[in-house]
């Protein structure tokens, strides 16, 4: 017998539905795409995504918030189809991408962009700036080899580099003005949805702030919808109106930003908000986390965080607590709930 096809959110622009993937996938992934080179041969070890649901409606910022950002990682690469899923479903714009064909899927591709943090390799060292922001939009099209040069200009003024350094290799560059080209590089392909993998980690302070500002006048100016993954509770704060909190490959809060921040439940993000600082005024908030986090490859059973978690029950070894809403729009997955 065959099941009916899995229909769309019609409220969303990307969504991820029970999206499961396979230990390692991450490792596997080594890609290029739309004119830029993954990163993702450095990732390490990854956690296997176990039923991931989320949401992206148009012109949204959705913060991906973890202690480590391995999964939001993962997440990140499954939403622009970089890594397929063992399990679940993805969408985009109403369609399941898998039945997307030919033209549809490579609207859908382009649509689907990643900014990647500034590691070796994110930016080809040989490659000089004009070629690589403007490579993938003349393979794919969208403008003439006779226009790539103006066209670059354009997209270099927009993220506020000089265009008359495009003649430069990203080494001539500092880490602000690459993450400002590696921006260039996605909008060059007229996304619809950007993905940053903690695209800010390696700014400083300053130039962090800067170039997530620049980040909300294009998203604005471009009508972008973005999933910001970060370690980073004052990025997430700063650009997500959402906020969805992971550990080990599993969401286990998730909220409007402020609400989450205000109301943490989960004790885990209630450790992650004490840890940065973020301690709210008269709240009990546990100090820390206890211990190492465990290995991503070998979750504990039962819920992932009892080993580290202060409060844990007998039950949380054993079974995994369901993700239900505590709240309207704010959804934790702990047995505390239960009792309450
Ligand atoms: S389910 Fe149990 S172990 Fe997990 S966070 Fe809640 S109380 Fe702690």
């Amino acid at each position: 017998m065959t099941g009916a096809a899995p229909i769309a959110n019609p409220d969303a622009l990307l969504e991820l539905r029970a999206v499961s993937t396979d230990q390692g996938a991450g490792r596997a992934a080594t890609f290029w795409r739309s004119g830029w080179r993954g990163a993702d041969a450095h990732s390490t070890a990854t956690p296997a995504l176990d039923r991931v649901d989320l949401t992206l409606t148009a012109g949204e910022v959705v913060g991906l918030l973890g202690e480590s950002t391995a999964g939001g990682a993962m997440v990140g690469r499954v939403a622009v189809g970089l890594v397929a899923p063992c399990a679940g479903e993805r969408f985009y714009d109403g369609e399941r991408i898998t039945d997307l064909r030919s033209a549809a899927a490579r609207r859908a591709r382009l649509a689907l962009q990643m900014l990647l943090a500034d590691t070796p390799g994110t930016l080809d060292p040989r490659q000089r700036i004009v070629d690589v922001v403007g490579e993938a939009p003349v393979a794919q099209r969208l403008i003439g080899r006779r226009q790539q040069v103006e066209y670059v200009g354009l997209m270099l003024n927009r993220v506020g580099v000089d265009p008359l350094l495009m003649r430069h290799r990203p080494h001539e560059f500092s880490a602000g003005q690459r993450a400002r080209i590696g921006i260039a590089r996605a909008i060059a392909v007229r996304p619809r949805v950007l993905v940053a993998n903690e695209f800010l980690a390696p700014l400083e302070i300053t130039e962090r702030a800067q170039v997530l500002n620049l980040l909300a006048d294009l998203r604005l100016a471009l009508e972008l919808t973005c999933l910001v993954v970060s370690r980073d509770v004052a990025t997430v704060r700063h650009a997500a109106q959402r906020t969805v909190v992971m550990y080990l490959g599993r969401v286990i809060e998730r909220a409007g930003t402020a609400e989450l921040l205000a109301r943490p439940n989960h004790p885990y993000t209630k450790a992650l908000l004490a840890h940065d600082g973020n301690v709210v005024p008269g709240r009990r908030v546990w100090a820390t986390h206890i211990g190492e986090a465990p290995s991503p490859l070998h979750p504990p059973r039962g819920c992932h965080y009892h080993p580290r978690c202060p409060v844990a029950l007998p039950r949380c070894r054993e079974v995994a607590p369901a993700l239900v809403t505590i709240a309207p729009g704010h959804d934790a997955a702990c047995h505390l709930n239960d009792c309450a």
